[in-house]
């Protein structure tokens, strides 16, 4: 693999986005590693470097459609064209319906689909002028349906269909886009769901691990494993797919 090819992991401030851009950097990848404030992607990009790889931070707003220009331009810049895009960042905002405002409804959806879409439009032309490129979306087993997340499933879901469009798209280019929905990995958000619930996120993860066939709670390495195949030349024939990184067959 050429040593130039650039990747960009956003939300790789912590959590699964974090150990993905480690992962890709150690791939050999330049990676930019995408957050809301720069100043939280600086523990990510140091592991990188103190590893012998190279990353930039950069300060974006996935949702937004000039930050997402502009930090493509600067990552192109200052990195090269990038040709790994993982839409990873994300949030959850989970209610009951009956209690779901708009606000928690928009948000999640500008997050996590209008950010992937701003995101793979920016990032496309670099890919199709290097007749190569990796999309890799986050999904989640949420897609199948969780109470409490009419928002969330509902964006991970759509993940699902713009991950299958993009594949058609852009095949052609020799570009690839595929899905990822992982169960329950242990991180920040996860974290969050346990205090909402009232639990302790110890005894929240045991009860989790015991739901799940291999008898553990996934590790943020698990998904970046799986990212790294996608990212790989050696996945070219594998497109529009959806792979359930979750322990088990089921969600
Ligand atoms: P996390 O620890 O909460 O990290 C998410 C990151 O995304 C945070 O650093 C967050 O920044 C960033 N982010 C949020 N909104 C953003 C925006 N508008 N622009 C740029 N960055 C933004 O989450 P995680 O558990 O690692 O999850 C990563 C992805 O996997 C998400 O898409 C999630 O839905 C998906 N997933 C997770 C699980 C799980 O069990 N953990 C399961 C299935 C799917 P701030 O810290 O500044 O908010």
């Amino acid at each position: 693999m050429a040593d130039s090819r650039v990747a960009i992991v956003t939300g790789a401030a912590r959590g699964i986005g974090a150990a993905t851009a480690k992962r890709l950097a150690e791939d050999g990848f330049a990676v930019a590693v995408i957050d809301l404030d720069e100043k939280q992607c600086a523990d990510t990009v140091s592991a990188i470097e103190s590893g012998g790889g190279k990353a930039l931070a950069v300060g974006c707003d996935v949702s937004d459609a000039a930050q997402v220009q502009a930090a493509v331009d600067r990552i192109a810049a200052e990195l090269g064209g990038p040709t790994v895009l993982v839409n990873n960042a994300g949030v959850i905002r989970d209610n009951m319906l009956f209690k779901m405002s708009e606000d928690d409804w928009d948000m999640v959806m500008n997050v996590h689909l209008r950010g992937a879409f701003l995101m793979s439009r920016a990032v496309q032309k670099h890919m199709v002028e290097a007749k190569w490129g990796r999309i890799v979306n986050l999904s989640s087993t949420s897609a199948l349906g969780n109470r409490g997340q009419a928002n969330y499933s509902t964006a991970k879901a759509g993940l699902q269909g713009l991950t299958k469009t993009l594949a058609i798209e852009l095949g052609k280019f020799g570009v690839t886009a595929n899905a990822i929905a992982p169960g329950f990995i242990a991180t920040d958000m996860t974290k969050a769901t346990a205090e909402r619930v009232g639990m302790d996120f110890e005894d929240f993860t045991k009860a989790a691990a015991s739901q799940i066939p291999v008898a553990r709670v996934g590790q943020p390495e698990d998904i970046a494993n799986t990212v790294s195949f996608f990212a790989d030349d050696r996945s070219g024939f594998v497109s529009g797919q959806v792979i359930y990184v979750a322990g088990g067959p089921k969600a």
